[in-house]
């Protein structure tokens, strides 16, 4: 039997780490040694916000550089795992009840990337991404991630890629050791403390969470990757933080393991 894999909420933060090495990038490649070698890697990342619920069906996905102004060796590099046609059709089947689908235009972007290049630095598991539906409130991503539960089961590593807090507008670039925002350190232990009860509730309807989920998540995308994560949990089955740290201030790094 196959053993039950843990699920994964990565805060991936800003794209250099993808080229940079730092306590962030080495506990991600931590992870990669220390759980059961995946079959394939089904990734929820914030950059495929899109109307629609699609999946990736290439058996060679590109890798997309979606970002502007950084240095050009980001630019460089290239994430080459393959894709997974039968992945793609079992999240397919899995999510019956809406109309997913199979999508040949996108491929690997950097919220997927930046954060695989230091887990699995082999590039040799095969990768299919689900895009987030702009146009659904929370709880249908919970439901979503509620019925992938199976894949866990079936050898098949679900990574959530995004930020708890991510605010942009405060965020500050050049951080040389600047301190977190309180409403961002706040913001992150009120949904930590959530997750330990096991309050999903709380945590899909965060916008009732006052102003420091206002300001901890102006916009949603980067959020709800980890909605997916909590939605595949089993009932009272562990929940850990291996990463944590906020960067730049206003940027929280915390990783969310379920299993
Ligand atoms: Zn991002």
């Amino acid at each position: 039997m196959t053993e039950m894999m843990p699920a994964l909420f990565i805060g991936h933060g800003n794209p250099m780490n993808a080229i940079s090495k730092n306590v962030y990038t080495d506990s991600w490649a931590t992870f990669g040694t220390a759980i059961p070698h995946p079959k394939a890697i089904l990734a929820v990342s914030a950059h495929w916000y899109i109307p629609g619920c699609a999946v990736t069906i290439n058996s060679a996905p590109r890798t997309i550089h979606d970002f502007g102004g950084f240095p050009k060796e980001l630019y460089e590099v290239e994430y080459p795992a393959p894709g997974s046609p039968e992945l793609a059709g079992r999240v397919k089947e899995l999510l019956y009840s809406v109309s997913v689908k199979l999508d040949e235009s996108w491929g690997i972007d950097h919220g997927t990337w930046s954060v695989l290049t230091h887990i699995f630095p082999k590039a040799d598991i095969p990768v299919v991404q689900l895009s987030i539906d702009s146009r659904q409130p929370p709880i249908f991503h919970y439901e979503l991630g509620k019925r992938l539960l199976s894949l866990r089961k079936e050898g098949i590593l679900v990574i959530g890629s995004g930020n708890l807090v991510h605010n942009l507008y405060c965020y500050v670039w050049e951080n040389n050791g600047v301190q977190a925002f309180d409403w961002a350190v706040r913001f992150e232990k009120q949904v930590r403390e959530l997750m330990l009860k096991g309050d999903d509730a709380q945590v899909i309807a965060y916008e009732g969470l006052g102003s420091d989920a206002m300001l901890s998540i102006p916009t949603p995308e980067h959020y709800l990757p980890l909605i997916y994560i909590i939605g595949l949990r089993r009932e009272n089955e562990e929940i850990s933080f291996p990463i944590e740290g906020v960067d730049g201030g206003s940027i929280s790094m915390l990783a969310v393991r379920i299993g």
